[in-house]
């Protein structure tokens, strides 16, 4: 293995104060670096392809938790209801209402947050906020009982700018009181604030994250 992967992860670890927890991104990784952090206790993973993840569930040992991250599409669903343990990218109605559909199916309930869309980059997925608004308001979600809105996700635009950084964090925080109190005030589950990566996480971690997302810090640079 050309990167220490176990050195990396305790490294990470030890930046995170309680409450904070660690989703390992292991996309485009082998086994063996997966395998070397579970070795040292991670149990949290996350990927953003619906093979790779099934390839890596199916090999790889079954008390881990497998987080989707990346942009999913509605027919990828019924692939990952099964054992997905959080589907953080939630960006539309219509992929919630699916993810139910195969929950309901597979008889479960999958944990999902809903992805903000607050950088500056065209490129990202995610609601808008005014987006997140409606589509709460509209009250369909209630309706679902196969699925339990755990929080929110988002990422910050990859500027050198740590205000503009911190000020999308906190902009994901008020956000995340704002809903929490008009829809979730009874709901203890919607608690998660996924937020911060390799470059920016402890800054994330000042602005409220609950839930880091780190890869290349642990596993190096991913091969493409
Ligand atoms: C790849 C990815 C990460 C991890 O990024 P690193 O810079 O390698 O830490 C975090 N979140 C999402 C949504 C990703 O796609």
């Amino acid at each position: 293995m050309d990167y220490d992967v176990k050195t990396n992860l305790h490294s990470v670890l030890n930046d995170l104060p309680q409450g904070v927890r660690l989703v390992a991104i292991s996309k485009y990784h082998p086994n063996e670096y997966i395998e070397a952090a579970y070795q040292e206790g991670q149990r949290i993973f996350g990927e953003s392809h619906e093979q790779e993840l099934r390839a890596k569930s199916q090999s790889l040992p079954s008390d881990i938790e497998w987080h989707f991250i990346g942009h999913l599409q509605t027919n990828k669903v019924k692939y990952i209801a099964p054992y997905i343990s959080m589907i953080e990218a939630v960006d539309s109605l219509k992929l919630l209402k699916e993810i139910d559909r195969q929950a309901e199916r597979n008889n479960r309930v999958i944990n999902v947050l809903l992805e903000l869309h607050i950088a500056e980059e065209e490129t990202k997925y995610g609601l808008t906020l005014d987006a997140c608004r409606e589509l709460l308001a509209a009250g369909e979600w209630r309706q679902m009982e196969h699925v339990r809105i755990c929080g929110l996700m988002m990422m910050a635009s990859y500027v050198e700018d740590q205000e503009q950084i911190r000020s999308e964090f906190l902009t994901a925080k008020h956000f995340f009181d704002e809903v929490k109190a008009q829809y979730f005030a009874d709901a203890p589950y919607f608690c998660e604030r996924s937020w911060g990566m390799s470059h920016d996480y402890p800054l994330a971690i000042e602005c409220g994250s609950t839930m880091v997302r780190v890869g290349t810090k642990i596993f190096g640079p991913r091969v493409y």
